[in-house]
């Protein structure tokens, strides 16, 4: 009987090893934290062994094959060791894909992955196709697939993910956007980090697509410069750029006030005012989403229909409350640069931007312009702002500093008057003051609603 050795027992790691067991191999799980109650019941329940606070690096290395948790780096000795051995290391997508006849829709990129793929399960939904949704969003694939197989699978795919797969085919592919994040995992160089998003279309045929952002030229240029066999649709915002007319005969593109679709022969377009979802990248996110859906035939009703209703999720541009005519948005999420130009970009009134906590190595360069026109006062949240602080004393006339988060808020409703926006959009990792980017965003809002 084969044997699998999983480490690290979160979500992909239970679910690796619940389908593992399901599918007749040895399992055994190996985490050097503390595995959490909820997913030793699991293992418990499905008669699967494990250890926990240590890696037991011979027992591990008597494995055929080694699920990896996408949150254990390829450094980590136990890799290295298992490497060394010519153990076959891999992804729990990876293994998953590997028993499904589903076609796969895998979506990545450094923003928008969540919201994408949300949008996308919500078409194939309302339009009564049978699909799950799994990956780094909810629950994870192979856990899906252990309870049945689906037609399709959505999947959100994270870098990390991506560098244990080998042989998993997408049906369809989207890369959204490829901008510095995560370096301090890839070596800290630029190019690791696109070579791993492009591992998304390594196995794909002319029978596939792959999706891209279009505007991005780097992503762009790449399409262009490797060998893809899959049909290769981008979408795009910048109405005069060449490549829009010239190269690709699928597409999404943008005129001023509205979206247009063109697959095959079908065309529509849909106006920006009947987008549920605001803000300029969240239509970067709409065209995908809506490209995808018009691949697999849904109808454009459906598209329209969904892109309509579609209500926004949690922690990302969230309209919180207005107090005192002063409106409250938690963009938690935003743990980079990029995304937080996305959120200041989209509002006309002055704000007040709470951002701060663990700098990835950010360069703030980009977002300096935005803050010297949209931001009247920055109230920095982390243990250390001096680099925040740098970075836009000349941009922004008050600066605050706090360390709690009610505290920021309460700092927030002093200052702001009526038609101020007031945002949390850290640009930041959350782990200085907060246990995740989830836990920071429900304090802003109870914080918000204390207030
Ligand atoms: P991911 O799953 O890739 O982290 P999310 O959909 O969770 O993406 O959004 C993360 C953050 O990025 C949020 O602050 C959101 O408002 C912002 N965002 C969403 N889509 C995009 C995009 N296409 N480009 C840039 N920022 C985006």
């Amino acid at each position: 009987m084969k044997k699998i050795v999983i480490l690290g027992a979160a979500e992909s790691g239970i679910g690796a090893a619940v389908l593992a067991k399901k599918k007749g191999y040895r399992v055994w799980v190996s985490d050097n934290g503390s595995i959490n109650n909820k997913y030793k019941k699991v293992l418990l329940h499905n008669e699967i062994e494990w250890e926990d606070h240590k890696h037991s690096l011979d027992k591990i290395l008597m494995a055929d094959e080694i699920i990896k948790s996408p949150g254990i780096p390829d450094n980590a000795e136990v890799i290295r060791k298992a490497l060394e051995k010519g153990i076959n290391v891999i992804s729990e997508i990876e293994f998953a894909a590997r028993f499904t006849k589903a076609k796969l829709i895998g979506i990545t990129g450094t923003n928008g992955k969540t919201t994408t793929v949300s949008l996308v399960y919500d078409i194939y939904k309302r339009s009564g196709k049978d699909v799950c949704l799994a990956g780094n969003v909810g629950k994870s694939f192979a856990l899906a697939l252990s309870k049945r197989d689906y037609d399709y699978f959505v999947l959100e795919i994270s870098s990390f993910q991506l560098m244990g797969m080998f042989n998993t085919r997408f049906h369809t592919a989207a890369i959204l956007n490829i901008t510095p994040d995560h370096l301090d995992r890839h070596n800290n160089r630029f190019d690791d980090y696109v070579d791993a998003k492009f591992r998304m279309v390594r196995n794909q045929t002319e029978e596939d697509a792959l999706v891209f952002g279009g505007d991005d030229e780097r992503l762009s240029c790449e399409v262009i410069n490797r060998n893809i066999k899959a049909q290769k649709i981008p979408f795009f915002s910048l109405v005069n750029d060449k490549r829009h007319n010239e190269e690709y005969n699928n597409k999404v593109y943008l005129t001023t006030n509205k979206m247009y679709i063109k697959y095959n022969s079908d065309c529509f377009d849909m106006f920006f005012e009947d987008f549920s979802l605001k803000g300029k990248h969240n239509t970067l996110n709409a065209m995908a989403a809506s490209i995808i859906a018009a691949r697999d035939n849904i109808r454009k009703e459906k598209i329209k229909e969904s892109l309509h209703n579609f209500t926004n999720i949690e922690h990302r541009l969230e309209y919180v409350c207005k107090i005192r005519s002063v409106e409250y948005y938690n963009d938690s999420k935003a743990t980079n640069v990029n995304s937080t130009w996305y959120a200041l970009e989209n509002f006309k009134n002055p704000i007040v931007w709470i951002a701060g906590g663990i700098d990835k190595g950010n360069d703030y360069t980009r977002l300096k312009p935005l803050v010297n026109e949209k931001v009247k006062a920055l109230i920095c949240l982390g243990l250390d702002n001096e680099k925040m602080v740098s970075a836009f004393e000349e941009d922004v006339q008050e600066i605050y500093h706090a360390k709690a988060m009610q505290d920021a808020v309460n700092k927030a409703y002093k200052i702001s008057e009526p038609g101020d926006i007031v945002i949390l959009s850290p640009a930041c990792s959350s782990f200085d003051l907060f246990k995740n980017f989830e836990d920071r965003g429900n304090q802003f809002k109870n914080a918000v609603l204390n207030l």
